[in-house]
């Protein structure tokens, strides 16, 4: 194969099936992807979660993770946010002329390796190549198919008055490891992102905590946002407590340091759960049981007051109110 790609590798003929089955095959191939027919054959019964997302994530590769992982991991987790086990994938790629093939066997292999650690299947793909400078590097689509397993599944208009609002882990950490890694900031920490596929906790949680309301991951706009869109949807507010939220300590100084707030940051392998107080205490125990988990915590409750509305009660015992994330924070974070 040739050190780059070429337009030629997008034109459906001969450097195209190359491609296609010396590379994409290889890495990611199974009894169904390996048929090499125009659409994949699955067999399914019950009800089932779909949903998209597309990754421009620059740099390409940045500390905990890369795009090809983070490819796989987001719609995973958007799928499991569901109560559903992700089972199918598909992946779209948009190269551009001129990318060393070395780069694309680097994030082809990290998707293959993302995707058998969340026990999915990558079914059915496409490639494109664009000429040079008429996209960045490469971008990449993934969607996914999981099967709900609950009676009633998750949604951000489920939250209730009262119940409680747990996260399963450390904030901002994507956000600021993905801000550190771009050169021109000159900015050096050891913060890694946190991207991970949640499927197997969020499984293990869904089947042995009834009613669950609410899970959805708090990617970009961060914590502050997605609770606004779920305070939205469910018409509730959402109180939090300054002191119990998990921020990690070199988190916490390179906002300081860069005037950024961690709770609007994007994180890649967090889940908000939100579910009746009396069962809040079992879901934090099987969140902490599972490694992507560890650092979950309590963090706040649902109100009925100012519908809508987020608040933060401070360590001093102030109020301030969260709002959603106006205009671009950080352009490219996922
Ligand atoms: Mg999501």
């Amino acid at each position: 194969m040739q050190d780059r790609v070429l337009l030629d590798h997008g034109s459906g003929g001969g450097a195209s099936q190359r491609l296609i089955k010396e590379l994409f095959v290889s890495y990611l191939g199974n009894p169904v992807l390996s048929s090499l027919d125009d659409a994949a054959c699955l067999q399914m019964q019950g009800k089932w979660a779909f949903s998209t997302d597309t990754f421009t994530v620059d740099p390409l590769f940045f500390p905990g993770g890369d795009i090809g992982s983070l490819a796989v991991h987001g719609t995973v987790n958007d799928v499991a946010m569901l109560g559903a086990r992700p089972r199918f994938l598909s992946c779209g790629f948009i190269l551009e002329e001129g990318l060393p093939m070395q780069t694309l066997e680097e994030i082809v292999a990290s998707m293959a390796r993302a995707a058998q650690n969340a026990a999915v299947e990558v079914v059915t793909g496409d490639t494109k190549v664009v000429p040079k400078g008429k996209v960045d590097k490469i971008f990449i689509n993934t969607s996914g198919l999981g099967e709900i397993l609950t009676q009633e599944p998750p949604a951000g208009s489920r939250a209730r008055p009262g119940d409680a609002i747990l996260i399963s882990g450390n904030l901002g950490e994507h956000g600021l490891a993905v801000m550190a890694a771009r050169q021109d900031l000159g900015l050096q920490t050891g913060i890694k992102s946190d991207s991970a596929a949640l499927n197997h906790m969020l499984v293990d949680l869904v089947t042995r905590v009834d009613q669950i309301h609410v899970l959805r991951d708090p990617t970009r706009g961060g914590l502050a946002s997605t609770l606004n869109e779920i305070a939205d949807q469910s018409g509730c507010s959402c109180l939090l407590k300054e002191e119990d939220l998990p921020l990690a300590p070199d988190v916490s100084q390179g906002c300081s340091l860069l005037g950024l707030d961690p709770l609007y940051l994007a994180n890649e392998g967090k889940v908000i759960c939100i579910l009746p107080r009396d069962r809040a205490d079992l879901a934090l125990q099987i969140l902490r049981s599972h490694q992507a988990g560890k650092n979950a915590a309590w963090i706040g409750e649902v109100q009925d007051r100012d519908p809508g509305r987020v608040v933060l009660r401070t360590r001093i015992g102030g109020h301030r109110i969260l709002a959603m994330l106006e205009g671009e924070q950080l352009p490219r974070i996922c």
